[in-house]
């Protein structure tokens, strides 16, 4: 008995949908990096099957990619030698071309080739300046085995709706870029908030797996992970009683504690504090003590519970994602990112 995550299709499909309603022109990348964002790439075939394009980072996901899809791939790092350009190449691959230095790389290609431009337009981690970019544009044009597919860029701060970069960002954007070749700037936070910034191409990750990048309840997206975990023991604890290592918690009255199978050895932030929720019968109750690497415990009060009920650690209209991770000093992405194998995955309603 220990944890399971669920991946619920219905939300995935729901997911998607909110995506065409806010850019419905707009072709869709799903970003698939990192698993699927920890969801497993096996079990998110509703975003492989309704997406126009799939987005991980690099050679060895295209891999694993490629055997269950035939839609377009497109490499976020793009190539740094002739062997990754040949196997991107095979794998059908649209690279990304965000450094100076793969542009001869690029430009020696002996078989088409789909490439995206990424432009630097503030963050400074990846992509071209302009410089660079007006470079590639010209060389790139005049080799008649290289199609430019898309011009984009990336946002630092779109979960920060009225950040200044946004407009600063976009402005460059606009001024470096026109509508000859196809445009992308969005995220889930810039295709949610920043309506300007919807060109011909959108690039949602988080909002698919349905969690929200900033905190809004305008939005209605709906999890697609949810997280579970049995009860595998129940004790009555009298005042004075501790729970767990360190003794960090103390009961002040008589309670009793539930302890569930997960713990940080399956993805469970050990940072998670004592006033994080545990979902247990259609009930929140509050974390008590130290995250273990097996298992949590939980303050259930007088509630009614048995050995074997299920508590949802994430992944519900009641305890999102997001909730847990306000509580343990991160984001939903790391959360959901980091569940572990030790985990069952199953593809759900
Ligand atoms: C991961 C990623 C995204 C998706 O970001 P979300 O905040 O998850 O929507 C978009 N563009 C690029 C280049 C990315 O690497």
């Amino acid at each position: 008995m220990r944890g399971v995550a669920t991946i619920s299709q219905s939300a995935l499909l729901y997911n998607l949908s909110v995506v065409k309603k806010y850019a419905p022109q707009a072709k869709v990348v799903a970003m698939v990096k990192a698993n699927a964002y920890g969801h497993q790439l096996d079990l998110v075939t509703p975003l492989l099957e309704n997406a126009d394009i799939l987005a991980i980072s690099e050679i060895k996901e295209a891999q694993k990619l490629r055997r269950i899809s035939d839609k377009p791939i497109l490499l976020l790092s793009g190539v740094h030698s002739s062997e990754e350009l040949q196997q991107a190449i095979n794998l059908n691959c649209h690279c990304m071309v965000h450094h100076s230095s793969q542009i001869t790389l690029i430009n020696n290609t002996t078989q088409t080739l789909n490439i995206w431009l990424k432009i630097d337009t503030g963050m400074h981690r990846l992509g071209l300046s302009s410089d660079e970019y007006q470079q590639c544009l010209s060389s790139f044009k005049s080799n008649p085995l290289i199609n430019i597919k898309c011009v984009m860029s990336h946002f630092a701060c779109a979960d920060e709706q009225n950040h200044p970069m946004n407009q600063a960002q976009l402005k460059t954007f606009n001024t470096l870029t026109d509508n000859k070749n196809n445009r992308s700037m969005a995220n889930s936070a810039a295709i949610l908030s920043l309506p300007e910034s919807i060109f011909d191409v959108v690039r949602p990750g988080i909002m698919l797996y349905g969690a929200l990048p900033f905190k809004d309840n305008r939005f209605t997206l709906k999890p697609v992970m949810q997280l579970s975990a049995p009860i595998i023991s129940i004790k009555t604890l009298q005042t004075g009683d501790c729970v767990g290592y360190g003794a960090s918690w103390t009961a002040n009255k008589q309670t009793t504690i539930a302890i569930i199978a997960i713990g940080y050895g399956d993805g469970y932030p050990r940072h998670a504090t004592n006033t994080t929720p545990v979902l247990i019968n259609g009930a929140l109750h509050l974390l008590v003590g130290r995250v273990s690497m097996d298992m949590i415990a939980v303050d259930i009060g007088s509630a009614k519970v048995a050995i074997g009920d299920k508590a949802i650690l994430w992944g519900d209209k009641k305890l999102r994602v997001e909730t847990v991770a306000h509580h343990s000093g991160t984001i939903g992405y790391e959360l959901l990112t980091g569940v572990s194998a030790r985990v069952s995955f199953v593809s759900g309603k």
